[in-house]
């Protein structure tokens, strides 16, 4: 069988970490074995599905030089490779398994599918859906088609026994049906689910091995039924466990940046990053720690994969960096730096904001250190504000981070809109909402234009920075957080 393996990233945020290291384990496996990897865009969530997004996964890709064969830039024979251009294809699927009558027509509304959820949880029982529309008759279904119900396409699943599968690292693994929810494929707008679009198109892009996050592993029973139902074969699966924070708490950027992005501005080198996230859960042969792509492809091989939870932990990838940094002749690496500190031209802002504010060249280092290293750390008395409390400035912070989080494009007019909505909605004075930011941006009161310099440092250095303002300040709760969301959702305070 030729080797076909796929990333499927949704291009929902900023490029993950995880899908550096699934794609990195996909290109390898497919260069170890001679066959072709394929990015595919799975951007079928429209609301939350974004060009920027999509743009910066592949620039980040690329960045780490993890090159594909096939994807929505490059073509190739299985397109098209994002979702959205190939509706019509999982539309003929969803159509084509109610005519084999493995999938039906489900007309109830989201107030009653609510009504029985709510009532399923106070039994103490899983939520799932409680197959009202299955005895529906055929005259019924034609009739309330016709006269244009909204409606959706549900995959039906047996009510005994176990789905059974195996999985390259794991074994064997099996699922009770009755843990299996009756899936949405086709939602009442006509795009599909994940469930459809990902099965639809790993069989027509014939991927033979799937390679992905273990948190997967719940979708495999419904792929199990949808390859079944149409008769195909399914792919080797091979279920990578979830990349870790050292606490063993799964990575979340609450707790650790999680964006490649991040990685890249703060001065990590692609090579050292990309062989830091191999070592995670992958070795070579002779156990060495220093390798490139090249020599992984030499010696991939599946089997060597780790089963233990990998531990994605900054100080290692720091001191990884370090060994690149300190190989590297002097005048590469000088070439290096000079190429980084300029990246998407950023001396050229950089400049433009200190010329006015200069009268000699050494007067500019003092005031640009934060924009090209780590701002100074801060701790409370940095924060002491003349009509913010501590409290106040924590809702503020928080605030920010969740309007800037949301906001696609990133300049410096955009950033300054939508704090400047934030600081209406919450009817805080614009002086003092970006008061704080300030101090957490720049690790000072007074400095450079603070929307210039979010610019320059980037959307993930950003939040990391006012993320460890929040903690500096004392932290959020998990109460307050909640507290603080609903309130944020309620004003409307987002961009
Ligand atoms: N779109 C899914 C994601 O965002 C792909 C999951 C899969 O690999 O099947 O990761």
């Amino acid at each position: 069988m030729a080797v076909r393996t796929r990333i499927a990233p949704s291009p929902t945020g900023s490029p993950h970490l995880g899908t550096a290291y699934v794609g990195l384990m996909n290109r390898v496996f497919a260069d170890a074995t001679g066959g072709q990897f394929v990015l595919r865009i799975e951007d079928t969530d429209q609301a939350r599905s974004s060009a920027e997004s999509e743009s910066a996964i592949t620039g980040a890709l690329n960045w780490l030089g993890i090159e594909w064969d096939e994807g929505p830039d490059v073509g190739g024979p299985s397109g098209p490779y994002r979702q959205s251009d190939r509706l019509s294809l999982y539309r003929q699927h969803a159509t084509d398994l109610v005519a084999a009558g493995e999938a039906f027509y489900c007309f109830c509304s989201p107030e009653r599918l609510e009504a029985v959820r709510r009532e399923q949880i106070s039994r103490k029982e899983t939520p799932r859906y409680d197959g009202a529309c299955l005895n529906l008759t055929q005259s019924e279904v034609s009739a309330r088609l016709e006269a244009g119900e909204p409606h959706v396409v549900r995959l039906k699943v047996p009510q005994e026994g176990n789905c059974s599968f195996q999985d390259h690292l794991r074994g064997e693994i099996q699922v009770a049906w009755q843990q299996v929810d009756m899936q949405v494929l086709l939602k009442s707008d006509g795009f599909p689910t994940y469930h459809l679009a990902a099965c639809v198109d790993d069989h027509l892009m014939r991927i033979s091995h799937l390679i992905r996050g273990e948190e997967w592993i719940s979708s495999v029973p419904k792929h199990q039924l949808l390859a079944r139902a149409f008769g195909w074969q399914t792919p080797v699966y091979v279920h990578l466990p979830l990349i870790r924070n050292p606490d063993g708490s799964k990575l979340s950027k609450r707790r650790n940046p999680t964006s490649v992005d991040y990685y890249r501005r703060i001065g990590i080198l692609p090579e050292a990053l990309l062989n830091y996230l191999a070592t995670l859960g992958w070795s070579m042969p002779d156990e060495s720690e220093l390798f490139d792509l090249d020599q992984m492809r030499e010696s991939f091989s599946l089997d060597r994969l780790r089963t233990g939870a990998p531990v994605f932990d900054q100080v290692k990838l720091r001191a990884f960096n370090g060994k690149y940094l300190r190989k590297m002749d002097a005048d590469k690496f000088l070439r290096r730096y000079l190429s980084w500190a300029d990246e998407s031209g950023a001396s050229k802002r950089i400049a433009a904001l200190v010329q006015d504010r200069s009268e000699a060249f050494s007067d500019i280092a003092p005031q640009i250190d934060y924009l090209i290293g780590n701002r100074s750390q801060v701790c409370q008395a940095s924060f002491e504000h003349k009509s913010l409390d501590i409290d106040a400035q924590l809702r503020v912070l928080a605030f920010a981070a969740w309007t800037l989080e949301a906001l696609q494009a990133w300049h410096s007019d955009a950033i300054h809109a939508a704090c400047k909505h934030c600081a209406d909605v919450m009817q805080v004075r614009f002086r003092d909402f970006v008061s704080p930011l300030f101090v957490a941006t720049s690790g000072r009161s007074v400095s450079l234009p603070l929307f210039d310099s979010m610019h320059i440092l980037g959307k993930d250095v950003t939040l990391v920075r006012i993320r460890d303002a929040i903690e500096c300040l004392g932290g959020l709760s998990k109460k307050r957080t909640k507290a603080l969301q609903r309130e944020f959702d309620a004003l409307g305070a987002g961009p």
